[in-house]
C-alpha cells in the first residue's frame, strides 16, 4: 500500500422515509454503495443485511445536510464514520477490489474512528442485491456491542440527525463539505 493513495469508506447515516446508514467503499473511482437498515455491528455473530444501491461520485463521501424534498432520498444525512480502507488479504491489490465486488464477496480491514478491523460484506444467493455485513472475529470485534446506539452523531462536525432537522427548520442550515 505504500505509496499508493489510501481508499477512503464512509458511513452516511441517513434519515430518508427509514434510518438506514449508506455503506461507501471507494473502488474503481467510485463509491460502491450499500443501504444497511440496521447499520453496521461489531459483534461478530450479528449478520446485517446490506442492499447494494447505485454507485455514488467520490465528493459526496463527506457530504452531510440535507436532501431537499421531492428529491430521490429526502432528508438529513450525517457523516457517521469514515476513514480509509485496505483488501484484508495482503495479496489482493486495489484493482482485485473490483472483482471483490463483482464475484460478490469483499473482505475489507476499515481503518475509521467507530468502524475498525476486519469486516465481510458478501452477496446472497440469487439475490443479486441483497449482501449481509459481518463483522469479522478479530481484536476490533466486541460481541454484544450495538456502536450505532453509541454513536448518533456526525465523526465530522458532531451534529446529530435532530441537529440538522432543527437547522433546516431554523434557516441556518449550510450544507457540510469537508476535503
Ligand atoms: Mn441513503
Amino acid at each position: 500500500m505504500s505509496g499508493i493513495k489510501r481508499p477512503i469508506f464512509t458511513v452516511q447515516k441517513h434519515r430518508a422515509s427509514h434510518v438506514h446508514y449508506d455503506f461507501r467503499l471507494e473502488i474503481g473511482g467510485v463509491l460502491k454503495s450499500w443501504a444497511i437498515p440496521k447499520g453496521p455491528s461489531l459483534d461478530p455473530s450479528v449478520k446485517r443485511l446490506a442492499v447494494k444501491v447505485e454507485d455514488h461520485d467520490l465528493d459526496y463521501a463527506n457530504f452531510e445536510g440535507v436532501i431537499e424534498e421531492g428529491h430521490y432520498g429526502s432528508g438529513p444525512v450525517l457523516v457517521w464514520d469514515t476513514g480509509w480502507f485496505e483488501p484484508l488479504d495482503a495479496n489482493h491489490d486495489m484493482e482485485s477490489l473490483a472483482g471483490m465486488v463483482h464475484a460478490g464477496k469483499v473482505e475489507v480491514c476499515l481503518h475509521g474512528q467507530c468502524l475498525r478491523g476486519g469486516f465481510t460484506l458478501v452477496r446472497m444467493k440469487d439475490r443479486p442485491r441483497q449482501w449481509l455485513l459481518i463483522k469479522q472475529r478479530d481484536a476490533e470485534a466486541c460481541p454484544g456491542r450495538e456502536v450505532v446506539e453509541e454513536h448518533d452523531d456526525s465523526v465530522l462536525s458532531g451534529r446529530t440527525i435532530k441537529d440538522l432537522e432543527t437547522a433546516v427548520e431554523a434557516g441556518t442550515l449550510e450544507t457540510y463539505r469537508c476535503g
